[in-house]
């Protein structure tokens, strides 16, 4: 997604629950995985090219980053830093893979499609649907990253299953858009939560309340 969603859907989901502090800090660790030298090579960080097992690895890396932070008192600084590079790939998951078409496909033809605000985050199903898959980065979408002007004739003769042809990054992308941002926003409260119960299971309240407010 562009860094503008990256940002707002942070400031909205967690601006509330962390200090301004533990926000900037997320905020800037997040927006940090889409540079030129993270975006190629790194599916795991975005959920492309169908990196599902890689990017659930890497989130879990990052949950353990910050335990491992909290359980030693080292500075809080860096499990901040964790979490933020976390939700970029928890965010994206929702805008690089089908998974909102999937939803939207239960609802072919039988009722009003819900708004967003009604869209299933963590369906089971879905998750490990047959058809979920995630756009790859073909070459010809790594050479427009570094030289945009060539787009015009790179783009119409990519495949359909490119990152290029089926993210959800921006809101021209269509309809779905904001049921990806409607997703990731859930997701984030999910992930947040999920990461506050391990913490105050393993180290106690006093340790979540610093990582909260640092
Ligand atoms: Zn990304």
């Amino acid at each position: 997604m562009e860094i503008i969603y990256h940002t707002e859907m942070l400031t909205k989901t967690l601006g509330a629950r962390i200090s301004p502090a533990a926000l900037k800090t997320m905020i800037a660790a997040n927006l940090k995985q889409d540079r030129l030298l993270a975006l190629v090579g790194h599916d795991e960080y975005h959920f492309d090219s169908n990196a599902f097992e890689a990017g659930y690895a890497y989130m879990e890396a990052q949950r353990q980053i910050v335990q491992r932070v909290l359980r030693n008192g080292a500075d809080v600084i860096a499990a901040w830093q964790a979490f933020g590079r976390l939700t970029h790939a928890a965010q994206d998951f929702y805008a690089h893979s089908n998974y909102v078409y999937l939803w939207r496909d239960q609802f072919n033809g039988t009722e009003a499609l819900p708004a967003p605000s009604g869209v299933i985050a963590l369906d089971e199903v879905l998750l490990t649907h047959p058809k979920l898959h995630s756009g790859k980065v073909y070459f010809g979408e790594a050479l427009i990253y570094v030289l945009p002007f060539l787009t015009p004739w790179v783009f119409p003769g990519l495949p359909e299953d490119s990152h290029a042809k089926m993210n959800l990054d921006y809101p021209e992308r269509g309809e779905m858009f904001p049921y990806a941002i409607a997703a990731a926003e859930q997701r984030t409260i999910y992930e947040f939560d999920l990461l506050a119960e391990r913490i105050i299971t393993e180290l106690g309240e006093a340790a979540w309340e610093r990582f909260v407010n640092g």
